[in-house]
């Protein structure tokens, strides 16, 4: 070994370079002038402006061949994470702006959800784009007084609620849509339900007003009946008279949306890679896998590569809810994407990557964790939750097979209740447990007890799947008893739990299409593989393993009191500063 009294001399400058970077600021950093970037991108087959981003991979092109080299920007927790190979990027969102709502309109069937959605675009279209307006690409967007409002195209609680169920919450706000002449039918409350389980906010749009047996005080008040207090009555919930045949109202209910949205203060950093989901998607025989999606944060441009679940791809074309040709798109616009492997799912998120090589690896990732088990609701994962401390929820969807004992068990559900715990009836229902019902289920973490009924055969499919807990009875009796026993903890499964260790999130960093959490660990360990939980507010948010465990580029077996780390946990990434992860390992009793 050589003693050296002097430290190494740079062979090189050294630069660190964000993902993205515009070239003006590329020329600065580099202490040359824009023009000479733009040259050296011109020889790498790039055209870009001063004005224009350009990605890390082209900027650090250009900063090698004039003589640098270049690091990906990191900090040091994220290098202590292991993210700084992976061109780590602290999440900060400091440029907040303003973005427009997405919108899903929902209510029961016949009552002009899709007529709506078809006004509301043909108001928005000008002469010469009429011929385009054909063009269904699952969601789409309207200026008014120059403000866009977003809406999602497919009407209906079934796609609004499947794309939960994925984990997607992509709505701001339900327009609740009633026919004046008919007024409040069972899937108007199915809808009410699900949008009240997604703490979305909501405008009732009361339809067909130009009917003769259109009665508007009607609807109101059987909203009210049903808990839909809405503005004249004292609530918060604003009500618009419309006609979807006429046009009547239709500024109105606009203007409302933009009301709430404005409450609601939806904002959105664009000066970040695109994150977002997909909303639908089809395989076109001449442009392969096409895929609607939701940018909700971020703007994403023609060449970012995408992860969207088990799919990946470089964009090739965008275009717009006409047809249109865009080079990008920003928070809560609805493009076509032409690129990706194969087709994803409505409601996989989808995220930028660095590099094809990043986007093929974290793609490969999902469809390996797709094919585990997720984590199952059933009434005795819930009651060992409650047992433990880590829920105060249990959520319950009753179907009957009458009114009355669908009230019956309601009420007698409701009074089990107490201080520890909050039994929510989610929703009631007469008649079979539904696809629906699973897919609100899964999306809420509430079990389905039935009273005589049956379970339909694709809802068991769904079930089965999602291991939602559907349970069955004959005597109202036996239901109450059992989940009495659950929400006084009685039902905790038979293998009890060990605690390992505890995480703290200080900094959440992206990798291969998805996060990490720099954490250190503050008690105990952390072991990879292990069992885990991400803990916000003293609630459980989630629950599944340890995915991926690092210190700088090393993955580890395990991690002790007092290191820095990079964790990653499967099947969620949005991780927050201040979350915990507590890792456990569960023994088999006695
Ligand atoms: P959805 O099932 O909720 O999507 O309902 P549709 O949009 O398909 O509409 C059901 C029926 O109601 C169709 O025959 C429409 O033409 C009619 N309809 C929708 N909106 C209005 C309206 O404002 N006035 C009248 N008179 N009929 C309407």
């Amino acid at each position: 070994m050589t003693q050296r009294s002097d430290p190494p001399t740079p062979t090189a400058k050294m630069i660190r370079l964000p993902r993205h970077i515009t070239v003006r600021d590329l020329g600065e950093e580099l202490s040359v002038s824009g023009i000479d970037i733009i040259k050296e991108l011109m020889k790498r087959g790039v055209m870009a402006s001063v004005n224009q981003t350009v990605d890390f991979e082209n900027a650090s092109a250009v900063a090698q061949a004039l003589g640098w080299e270049v690091e990906a920007e990191a900090t040091s927790i994220a290098e202590a994470a292991g993210a700084g190979e992976e061109e780590a990027e602290a999440e900060e969102d400091t440029n907040l702006q303003l973005r427009p709502p997405v919108v899903t309109v929902m209510g029961h069937v016949d009552h002009g959800k899709t007529s709506l959605l078809d006004a509301i675009r043909k108001t928005n279209v000008t002469a010469g784009e009429v011929g385009a307006i054909t063009q269904h690409i699952g969601a789409y967007q309207v200026e008014v007084n120059g403000q866009k409002i977003t809406f999602i195209d497919t009407p209906g609680h079934e796609a609004f609620t499947a794309l939960r169920a994925r984990g997607a919450s992509v709505t701001d706000i339900v327009v609740l849509v009633v026919a004046a002449d008919d007024s409040v039918m069972p899937q108007t409350l199915e809808a009410i339900d699900h949008a009240k389980a997604a703490k979305v906010p909501m405008i009732v749009a009361i339809n067909k007003i130009d009917l003769p047996a259109a009665n508007v005080d009607k609807v109101k008040q059987d909203l009210v009946q049903r808990s839909v207090v809405i503005e004249e009555f004292g609530g918060d919930i604003p009500a618009v008279p419309v006609s979807a045949k006429t046009g009547d109202g239709l500024d109105s209910l606009l203007e409302h949306i933009l009301l709430v949205a404005e409450v609601a203060e939806l904002k959105a950093n664009p000066d970040r890679e695109a994150e977002g989901v997909i909303v639908e998607s089809e395989k076109d025989t001449n442009r392969g896998p096409l895929a609607t999606v939701i940018v909700q944060r971020g703007t994403l441009r023609i060449g970012d590569i995408v992860v969207a679940g088990a799919s990946y791809g470089k964009i090739k074309a965008m275009f717009d809810d006409k047809g249109g040709r865009v080079m990008e798109a920003p928070p809560a616009t609805p493009v076509v994407l032409m690129g990706l492997n194969t087709v994803p799912r409505p409601g996989d998120p989808f995220t930028v990557a660095r590099d094809e090589r990043e986007a093929r690896e974290a793609a490969e990732q999902t469809a390996r964790e797709e094919t585990e088990a997720g984590r199952a609701v059933t009434l005795e994962a819930v009651s060992g939750d409650i047992a433990a401390g880590r829920t105060k929820d249990l959520n319950v969807i009753i179907k009957g097979d009458t009114n009355g004992s669908v009230e019956a068990i309601r009420q007698s559900l409701e009074r089990l209740g107490n201080q520890e715990v909050r039994l929510n009836v989610i929703h009631t229902g007469v008649g079979n447990v539904s696809e629906s019902d699973v897919m609100l289920a899964t999306a809420s973490r509430a079990i389905v007890v039935g009273f005589h009924v049956k379970t339909d055969a694709g809802a068991r499919m769904v079930a089965e799947r999602e291991r939602v807990d559907i349970r069955h009875y004959q005597i109202i009796y036996e239901l109450i008893e059992e989940v009495e026993k659950a929400v006084k903890g009685l039902m905790a499964p038979v293998f009890a739990e060990i605690i390992d260790g505890h995480a703290e999130v200080r900094a959440i960093f992206r990798v291969r299409g998805g996060r990490i959490a720099g954490c250190m660990v503050t008690d105990g360990l952390v072991r990879r593989n292990s069992l885990a939980r991400v803990m916000r507010d003293g609630e459980m948010i989630h629950e599944s393993r340890v995915s991926s465990l690092r210190r700088f580029t090393e993955d580890v077996r395990e991690v002790q009191n007092g290191l820095e780390c990079g964790i990653g946990v499967e099947k969620f990434d949005t991780f927050k500063e201040g979350d915990t992860i507590e890792a456990f390992h569960t023994e088999q009793r006695g």
